[in-house]
């Protein structure tokens, strides 16, 4: 960017962002993101973002969003720590004031209306939409209880950790 590099917990401009035209990719450690981390289980957890400044169909700045990576969350029932896989995407409309939100914006799917703020920053913005994804009361893989005919599935959105350690952990060779 022109103006200066876009940094995750400095002030972010989504209006500036537009006009810069340049996309913006980069890594926010969870553990920074206090009331995600209160939420998240000790451990390391990945968060890649991608920033796409573009422009919905009356001129306004959207803020195309990416988020992917993965998070360590607990099994509300076995309480053992599980894997989240984060893979999100949202077109963030920016408004100046709420009165300017068109009713029918907010019911398009993956369009988002957000309203323009003073203290607004990259990281606070990743963390309220991981807030709002995150899987509460999801229980993992080992945890789910094989659906009866009349009962419906219940969710679960974890990789079981084991799996994963396996994975990363024991080489295969
Ligand atoms: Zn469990």
């Amino acid at each position: 960017m022109s103006d200066g590099e876009l940094l995750p917990f400095a002030r972010f401009d989504p209006i500036a962002f537009v006009r810069s035209g340049a996309v913006w990719e980069g890594n926010i450690p969870p553990t920074r993101l206090e009331r995600l981390a209160d939420r998240l289980a000790i451990g390391e957890g990945t968060l890649f973002c991608r920033l796409v400044p573009e422009r919905d169909h009356a001129q306004r700045a959207v803020t195309h969003l990416f988020l992917s990576g993965s998070l360590p969350l607990i099994c509300p029932r076995c309480l053992k720590r599980v894997t989240w896989s984060v893979a999100l995407e949202r077109r963030l409309v920016w408004f100046r004031s709420e009165k300017a939100i068109p009713p029918e914006e907010l019911e398009e799917e993956g369009w988002d209306a957000r309203l323009l703020e003073e203290d607004l920053t990259v990281a606070g913005l990743v963390e309220e939409e991981i807030l709002l994804a995150l899987p509460i009361g999801a229980v993992c893989a080992s945890c789910t209880i094989p659906a009866s005919p009349h009962a419906g599935k219940p969710i679960s959105p974890f990789m079981d950790l084991t799996q994963v350690e396996f994975d990363d952990g024991c080489s295969t060779k």
